[in-house]
């Protein structure tokens, strides 16, 4: 079926429905974009830490609507994220940092341009990857703006002066999920291609050849649309039950199903962390995102092993204070077997998820909507090109299943203080993509062909970067390889230079980038000046 695309219409009003309105519109010319949504079914109200691809659309340049960062960061409480800090997941009393975006280019382009012999150097040594300045502003509570004054010549090749973000780039943001929704509905509906409906949707109409036509609601209005993208969160309205789509399930490999999600509220004295904490607990672990005013946390475990009444008093007892629990959340760690059936797209917890550690829910929504209309979308869609439907659906669907090995990763651990613990680090868990993986990593140290997404997949963005942290925080790479690796293509000494170099610069921007909190207070004159730095490049 080859359709002129005048209409989106687009199913729920969470984080996913609202980012999806905005990325059509900034990236469409003529399309009319309708939002139906009801107030009636809140939305999950948890999804507070992002990865880069958000920030990356709120700060689009080009598109219809602008949104000026700091206004939004003003206005939502939002806060910058530079990475995530692990606590207790290998050893109880024991972190790592894993900071976002840190890629690593390999100057010499020996023996490739991605082999990364700085990390591998770091397991060869047996030292922390948290010696370079994302990790050292995670760990002082500092974000990267440093006034580059005439006597520093550590920058003299970039010719920047004044206060400056040194890599011109946020890593990523911590949201207040109701504010954000709030902040980008406004900012979509300010334009007249958007309009916005608040009503349930009850059943749905399809042409002979099962492509969606309309929906009616609850109040018995038919809403047309030439192509329909389902947000409806864990509900799958449209792509779950229109499509006898299966759920493929991820409940043997991940063991955590629910979750306790509660806020903490600043005091004065509270530091902004510019990073996520996710802490292993008993039976799964805590997420602490921090924001402007308030902290979002919560402990998501597996009730096979504890009562929510359990978790609460383990996370009381942790804390030393009472929570507030806002909600249970009960969910199923999955995707569908199709993201995309005929004229309906999904995106969000519509077309799955694997569970809140490293934010990849997020990056998932904004990813497959990006993949979507960068690599498939045309004003003129044919519906019926099932190779096009297909190879769409492999694509994000592979990604999916790469995120749910990589966060198995992180349970890959010697703990054993609890049967949680004992069954979520079992072999058994691990598919056969990732026991490859380990495999072809007992003999030399991981490269870029490893991962999925270096494929068909490059816009995944998720690949050895961070896989290398977490396998050398959760101490999974042999030392004795990575030295005779280095040693085999001649980089030890070059390796061991390179980081001596580094050094004192890391050294000199902490010194001189701004507390996390001073930034806040001034976030408007830091960001203007950030602003003016950019637009001049
Ligand atoms: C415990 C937990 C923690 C999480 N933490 C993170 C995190 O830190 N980072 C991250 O990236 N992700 C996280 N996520 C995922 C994140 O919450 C979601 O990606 C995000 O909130 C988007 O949700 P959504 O918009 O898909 O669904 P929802 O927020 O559930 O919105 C669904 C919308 O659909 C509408 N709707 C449903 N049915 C109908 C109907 N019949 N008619 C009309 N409207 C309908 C509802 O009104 C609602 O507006 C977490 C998830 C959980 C469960």
């Amino acid at each position: 079926m080859k359709k002129q695309i005048k209409t989106i219409v687009i199913v729920g009003g969470g984080t996913a429905g609202w980012s999806t309105a905005l990325n059509f519109l900034q990236k469409t010319i003529n399309t009319k974009i309708i939002v139906v949504t009801s107030k009636e079914i809140p939305i999950i109200g948890v999804g507070e830490s992002t990865t880069g691809r958000f920030n990356g659309l709120i700060n689009l340049t080009s598109g219809f609507v602008k949104i000026d960062e700091s206004d939004f960061l003003r206005k939502t409480g939002s806060t910058f994220k530079i990475g995530i800090l692990h606590s207790d997941w290998h050893t109880i009393g024991e972190s790592f940092t894993s900071p976002l975006g840190d890629e690593f280019k390999n100057t010499l382009y020996y023996p490739s341009e991605s082999y990364d012999y700085s990390r591998i150097w770091h397991v060869a040594k047996h030292l922390k990857y948290n010696l370079y300045a994302q990790s050292q502003m995670m760990l002082n509570n500092k974000l990267p703006y440093f006034e580059i004054t005439d006597d520093c010549h550590y920058f003299d090749e970039y010719n920047y002066k004044g206060k400056v973000d040194y890599k011109f780039n946020h890593e990523a943001y911590h949201l207040d999920t109701y504010k954000v929704g709030q902040y980008i509905k406004e900012k979509v509906l300010s334009h007249n291609r958007v309009s916005y409906l608040d009503d349930i949707i009850v059943s749905v109409q399809k042409n002979e050849n099962g492509f969606l036509e309309s929906i009616t609601t609850k109040t018995g209005k038919i809403i047309e649309g030439d192509f329909f993208i389902d947000c409806s969160g864990f509900s799958r309205i449209l792509i779950e039950k229109e499509f006898n789509n299966n759920f493929i399930s991820y409940e043997n490999e991940l063991l955590v199903n629910r979750a306790l999600p509660f806020h903490i509220e600043n005091k004065e004295n509270t530091i902004i962390n510019n990073y996520t904490h996710v802490t292993a607990k008993k039976y799964g672990w805590m997420w602490d995102i921090p924001l402007q005013h308030r902290k979002g946390c919560g402990y998501v475990y597996s009730d096979n092993f504890i009562t929510p009444e359990q978790a609460q008093q383990e996370i009381e007892k942790d804390l030393g204070c009472k929570i507030n629990p806002q909600r249970d959340i009960k969910f199923k760690a999955g995707r569908l077997e199709k993201i995309w059936c005929k004229n309906v797209l999904s995106t969000g917890l519509a077309s799955g998820f694997v569970e809140p550690l490293e934010a990849t829910s997020i990056h998932m929504t904004v990813l497959q909507i990006n993949h979507f209309i960068e690599q498939y979308y045309t004003e003129h869609m044919n519906f019926s090109c099932e190779v096009a439907i297909d190879q769409y659906n492999k694509e994000i669907t592979s990604i999916w299943d790469d995120i749910k090995d990589f966060i198995i990763l992180h349970y890959i651990t010697p703990r054993n203080d609890t049967n949680f613990w004992k069954e979520a680090s079992s072999p058994k868990r691990w598919s056969k993509n990732l026991k490859n993986k380990l495999e072809i990593w007992k003999n030399r140290m991981p490269r870029v062909s490893d991962y999925q997404g270096t494929l068909s997949n490059s816009f995944y963005h998720l690949g050895n970067t961070l896989w290398y942290q977490i396998l050398i925080g959760m101490n999974l790479l042999d030392c004795k390889i990575a030295e005779k690796e280095l040693e085999t293509f001649n980089l030890t000494l070059f390796a061991e230079n390179s980081h001596n170099i580094r050094l004192p610069i890391v050294k000199w921007m902490v010194e001189n980038s701004v507390d996390n909190n001073i930034f806040y207070k001034n976030l408007e004159m830091y960001l203007k000046d950030y602003q003016k730095l950019k637009s001049a490049y």
